[in-house]
């Protein structure tokens, strides 16, 4: 039974289903596999709550953080993934438990400003952009998609805005992407509030730690996102409850019982799904003498729905955070290149670069990773909801895929303990 007091603690996370063996919470020993953010945060969340349960995490590589990695050269700074976080109290309250509210801040809200580039030309969102999409088939759309299983697409009559928001988060098309899954508050997905949408947003607003965060505002780490995980290493490392295993490949659940002997309702599986295909990207850190670039605009980033450029999105890294990520007088840019619109060439990059950011040249063009994205496609949320699992599932490929979604949901699975 959700009370009024766990919606505010959660929010609309309470939409998405908790896939949890319903014996976890009173195991003494339990087995995490996987150590991006979310098994780290589940092993953090649970081993602070009772430090008589002994959690083994496993690792299959010689690192922990997942795709969580900062690329840094210099005085240049550059996250691969995640670069700052919506707002969501779990964040803010893991941040203040870790110690690290010195280092967090809003992101500047001079470089709100997003644009979306269509029939060769930049074109800047605002709120006339959604009016702009037909209200009354907005409204449909909206309406039929609580029926469940829809695509964004579904929803959005727009292709080239609905595509431009799903390739900022999920690096796919809009009608690959399951709604339910993306934006269970809009579709209505599973329980309701106990209390009003109005008032419970005002209670969560106030229940923020350090400091309240403006509606849409992001907020980033000064040493970027890895400063997060190694926040939370650091911690486990000191918690005499918890061991780290790494270059440890789960071969399979039942590899994982009898490694450990354990029994699989004792498993927390999160380390992502083999049965859900991935979208591959390379992303680049592209960087500039500032007076070179006078003509381009502060803002937030550039979205290319386009499958003819080989750019996905365009990031103004150095413009967004409260803190630098560039040596002075220099900007920095993150640019995302999916593989599937991508000839390999990195002069391909540089080309569709002068042709939508600045014709002046880079003085830092470097290819800083390659991350795989799950593809969530229509009905995901459904699926999952009720599937029947032998072990209990988190992670970005069934909590949701922003960190907002993993951080919230190793809350919620500490709880049971
Ligand atoms: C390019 C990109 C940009 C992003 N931008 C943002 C953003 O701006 N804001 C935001 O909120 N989120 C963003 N995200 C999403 C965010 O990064 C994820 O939500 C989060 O990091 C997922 O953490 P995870 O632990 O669930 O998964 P992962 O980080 O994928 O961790 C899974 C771990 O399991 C391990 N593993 C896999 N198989 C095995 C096995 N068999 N045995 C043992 N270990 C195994 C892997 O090595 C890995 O360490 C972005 C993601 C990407 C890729």
């Amino acid at each position: 039974m959700q009370t009024p007091e766990d919606w505010i603690r959660h929010g609309q996370e309470l939409r998405r289903p908790l896939l949890v063996h319903e014996s976890l919470g009173q195991k003494s020993r339990i087995c995490i596999v996987g150590g991006g953010l979310s098994g780290l945060c589940i092993a953090y969340r649970i081993g602070q709550k009772n430090p008589n349960i002994h959690i083994d995490l496993i690792e299959h590589a010689d690192r922990l953080g997942g795709v969580i990695e900062t690329w840094k050269d210099g005085e240049w700074l550059c996250d691969v993934a995640v670069n700052a976080t919506r707002p969501h109290p779990a964040v803010w309250r893991l941040v203040q438990d870790l110690g690290l509210q010195q280092e967090f801040s809003p992101s500047r809200k001079e470089a709100n400003s997003r644009w979306i580039w269509t029939d060769g030309t930049s074109h800047k969102l605002s709120r006339w952009t959604l009016l702009k999409m037909n209200p009354l088939k907005l409204y449909n759309g909206i309406r039929s998609s609580r029926k469940g299983g829809a695509s964004v697409g579904d929803i959005l009559p727009n292709k080239t805005i609905a595509d431009a928001m799903t390739l900022g988060i999920v690096n796919d098309t809009s009608h690959n992407v399951d709604a339910d899954f993306l934006m269970p508050g809009l579709t209505k997905f599973g329980p309701k509030p106990p209390i009003g949408k109005r008032k419970l947003r005002k209670e969560i607003s106030k229940s923020y730690p350090l400091f309240s965060p403006k509606p849409g505002s992001t907020a980033s780490f000064r040493g970027g996102i890895s400063t997060l995980t190694e926040a939370l290493i650091s911690s486990l490392n000191q918690m005499e409850n918890t061991a780290i295993h790494l270059n440890f490949k789960a071969e399979s659940l039942e590899h994982v019982c009898q490694e450990f002997d354990l029994k699989p309702s004792a498993i927390v599986w999160s380390a992502g799904s083999k049965t859900m295909a991935q979208s591959k990207l390379s992303v680049f850190a592209v960087g500039y003498v500032q007076e070179k670039i006078n003509d381009v605009p502060i803002g937030y980033g550039t979205l290319i729905p386009d499958e003819s450029v080989p750019i996905s999105g365009i990031l103004h890294e150095s413009d967004v955070h409260a803190t630098s990520r560039a040596p002075k007088g220099h900007r920095l840019f993150r640019i995302m290149v999916p593989h599937e619109r991508w000839d390999g060439e990195e002069a391909s990059v540089k080309r569709a670069l002068r042709r939508i950011l600045t014709k002046a040249d880079p003085i830092l063009f470097s290819k800083i990773g390659e991350r795989s994205i799950p593809r969530y496609l229509p009905g995901h949320l459904q699926g999952i909801a009720n599937k029947q699992s032998e072990c209990s599932q988190a992670g970005w490929s069934v909590s949701g895929v922003s960190i907002t979604h993993v951080v919230d949901q190793a809350e919620r699975i500490a709880e049971l303990f």
